[in-house]
């Protein structure tokens, strides 16, 4: 990590929406955040603005979000229908590594939101991450290694692996659901997997999945790279983890 710190702008509005504890979460966060609207690193550009979005139920959380200056203007949104159905939202990124050859031999999903997510219960309050209480709800436990122990089980949830009705590439896409004990669909869209790694998965009928910002390029074939990734995450704290069943399609 450089020593640069990215300078971060905040409207009228939105510092008065946060407040001084607000402001001073979101400038950290700041640091280490994606961008909302084109998903790329906020360090890249040195400054960032932040988003705030609100309902218009005063009960209702804040949403903080970060973009680039050149992507978004800094401002308050209000929503006039307040629905945090999933928390993990649509934008999610999910990425398919092999089992760890020494480990605990369950082929690997790592999830990562496209842009991080905070709220805040009420004015100035602690901006927290949406995602991980969720979770942590669900059985996924902290993950300090994410190679050697088989992470907990969160009972009732489903993942349920097709293949890509397109065909385009039958093995290496197919399309994936996971649903939470409660049938709320955390994740549904197409993924690359590696050789074997739909054989495996569907033999073990179980995978270990993975939850927090590893930065990984679902298209990069270096897994080895992949792997020293969701190490460096584990090691840091951030990644959450669970086993969860899995279905082949083709036999429901
Ligand atoms: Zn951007």
């Amino acid at each position: 990590m450089g020593g640069s710190v990215t300078t971060v702008h905040m409207s009228a509005e939105v510092q008065a929406l946060l407040g001084p504890f607000g402001m001073a979460q979101a400038r950290k966060e700041a640091q280490a955040a994606q961008c909302a609207i084109c998903t790329q690193m906020i360090s890249s550009s040195g400054e960032a603005n932040i988003v705030v979005t609100r309902s218009t139920d005063p009960t209702e959380r804040l949403q903080v979000f970060f973009t680039h200056p050149a992507c978004a203007p800094s401002t308050v949104t209000t929503l006039t229908t307040a629905s945090p159905r999933n928390p993990a939202g649509d934008d999610m990124r999910m990425t398919a590594l092999p089992a760890p050859a020494d480990g605990h031999r369950l082929p690997i999903l790592v999830a990562e939101l496209a842009c991080p997510v905070f709220v805040a219960q009420t004015k100035h309050t602690e901006l927290t991450d949406v995602l991980a209480p969720y979770l942590q709800q669900h059985g996924f436990e902290p993950a300090s290694d994410a190679t050697t122990p088989p992470p907990p089980a969160a009972e009732g949830w489903a993942a349920v692996l097709a293949e890509d009705p397109a065909g385009a590439e039958a093995g290496a896409i197919g399309v994936l659901s996971i649903a939470d004990a409660q049938g709320t669909d955390f994740f549904i869209n197409t993924i690359r997997t590696p050789p074997t790694w739909r054989r495996t998965a569907l033999e073990r009928a179980e995978i270990a999945l993975y939850v927090g910002p590893a930065r990984l390029d679902p298209k990069d074939p270096d897994t080895g790279a992949q792997y020293r990734l969701l190490q460096h995450t584990a090691r840091n704290g951030h990644l959450l983890a669970a086993t969860v069943t899995l279905f082949d399609y083709a036999a429901l």
